[in-house]
């Protein structure tokens, strides 16, 4: 099967992820790939073990600096508020000076939602939907303790 170029580097995002399921602790396992205006990979990055650090964060230190023009796939909405303070991912994206986010899926945690429209409303281009079906078996488990609030 021939795959576009997104759905190639969204792959690789959630394989970056299912890496990390069950290893994150009580937080998402999310994988993330920054990729150049020219297509090239310039960083990834996945949610570490017990899952303090998050992967569009790994993925933007590996970067080393901002990334003006590139593309971050990630496997679910970058979180808008951090539970542990701190900045959220939504602001270290637009910090980074990115111009689009290819996402798969909404995040359904209260801190989590609202990201996309955070980054949205910063001028960055968002798309959502990509591969949403293999990304919701990801986070299926992780939605569940959320509704048990
Ligand atoms: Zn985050």
């Amino acid at each position: 099967m021939m795959l576009t170029d997104d759905a190639r580097h969204m792959r690789r995002a959630l394989a970056l992820a299912r890496a990390q399921l069950g290893r994150t602790g009580s937080n998402p396992a999310v994988g993330c790939a920054i990729i150049s205006k020219l297509g090239h990979r310039l960083s990834e990055g996945a949610t570490i073990d017990g899952g303090t650090v998050h992967a569009e964060e790994i993925a933007l230190k590996a970067l080393g600096g901002r990334a003006p023009g590139a593309t971050v796939y990630v496997t679910l909405e970058p979180c808008r508020e951090r539970s542990a303070g701190g900045t959220s991912c939504a602001q270290r994206l637009i910090d980074a000076g990115v111009a689009r986010i290819v996402c798969a899926l909404e995040d359904e945690h209260p801190n989590g939602a609202g990201g996309l429209a955070t980054l949205k409303a910063a001028g960055i281009t968002v798309e959502t939907g990509l591969m949403r079906e293999e990304a919701s078996a990801l986070y299926q488990d992780f939605f569940a303790t959320i509704a048990v609030r």
